[in-house]
């Protein structure tokens, strides 16, 4: 039964932030798990992001979560941070406790768990390629080696960054790293066939295609595109012309609040509904396609 009492409040902060489905997937697990809480969008001014967390703390908010640009900035804020929040280097989540501002990061569980549990796919021994090595692909490295797959190689445009994720998989999860092959690489060097292709780079948001290699697909790969949209992104629609599997990033969204809500509230919300129903939203608020057609890599 609902309390009577005042709601525990929460907010997604950003810049943007009127885009975010955010407070429609946390009202619906707290519908679902009987939890008293309010949960609103907050736009922070750009060079406002601390004051406006402080001041909601102020005022008895219980979290937050963080979105663009701020992820960096809540880092910092944290006075306590998790294994895989000082991994990524950036903050998804905030968890305001006594005098402590907890910092976590549940990008990278929310796309574990899309893949293995809503995708049904095993990702011990496998082969991963992570394009990208930008915040998402960065908060994905600890998760995906906690799942033991035999390679994951990072491939990036600047290999220096690709290269800081190899050194940062080694810095806090050495077990698993030395378990699995861990690899920067040019995108031209990604070589062989691999089970999971993840697009973790923000290419899809210019519509532009990161330049993969196609002989890394074959018909059992699943091709992910951290991305979600109404329709497929080129990404999706290129690897799909490879004769793939293909998924995009929505059930990353809806996992990753999953695991926020985990945190602050204690009790695992069901995310196949809420995951359909978004789905659904998507579907009926797409435009006609523009083209049928593959695109080539640029
Ligand atoms: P960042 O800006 O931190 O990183 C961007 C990355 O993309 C860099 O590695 C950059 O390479 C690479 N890149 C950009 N353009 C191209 C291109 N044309 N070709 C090849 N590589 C390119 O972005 P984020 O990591 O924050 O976000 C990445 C994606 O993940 C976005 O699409 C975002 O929407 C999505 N995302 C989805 C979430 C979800 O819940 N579904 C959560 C978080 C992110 P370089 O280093 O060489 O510049």
């Amino acid at each position: 039964m609902i309390a009577s009492s005042e709601p525990d409040r929460y907010v997604v902060i950003g810049n943007p932030i009127a885009h975010s489905k955010s407070p429609s997937i946390h009202a619906s697990f707290a519908m679902q798990t009987v939890q008293h809480i309010d949960y609103q969008r907050l736009l922070a001014p750009l060079d406002g992001f601390a004051d406006c967390v402080q001041a909601f703390r102020s005022a008895g908010g219980k979290g937050a979560n963080v979105t663009v640009p701020f992820k960096l900035e809540a880092f910092a804020l944290a006075t306590q941070l998790t294994p895989r929040a000082l991994a990524a280097g950036a903050v998804n989540t905030l968890k305001f406790d006594g005098e402590e501002i907890i910092g976590d990061n549940t990008d990278g569980q929310g796309l574990v768990a899309d893949i293995v549990q809503n995708a049904g796919i095993v990702l011990k021994a496998k082969r991963i390629l992570l394009l990208g090595a930008g915040g998402a692909a960065r908060g994905a490295i600890l998760p995906l080696l906690e799942q033991h797959p035999a390679e994951l190689i990072i491939a990036n445009r600047s290999l220096v960054r690709a290269q800081e994720l190899v050194a940062l998989a080694h810095q806090y999860n050495p077990d698993a790293a030395s378990n699995s092959r861990v690899q920067a690489v040019p995108f031209a060097d990604a070589a062989g066939i691999f089970d999971v292709i993840i697009n973790a780079t923000s290419a899809s948001l210019q519509d532009d295609l990161p330049p993969v290699p196609a002989g890394v697909f074959a018909s059992h790969t699943l091709a992910y595109d951290m991305m979600y949209g109404a329709q497929p992104t080129t990404f999706l629609r290129y690897a799909a012309g490879q004769g793939t599997q293909t998924r995009d990033g929505l059930g990353m969204l809806v996992e990753q609040a999953a695991a926020a809500f985990q945190l602050w509230r204690g009790v695992q919300p069901e995310t196949q509904k809420i995951l359909a129903d978004l789905r659904m939203a998507l579907a009926v608020s797409a435009p006609a396609p523009v083209s049928t057609t593959a695109p080539e890599p640029t």
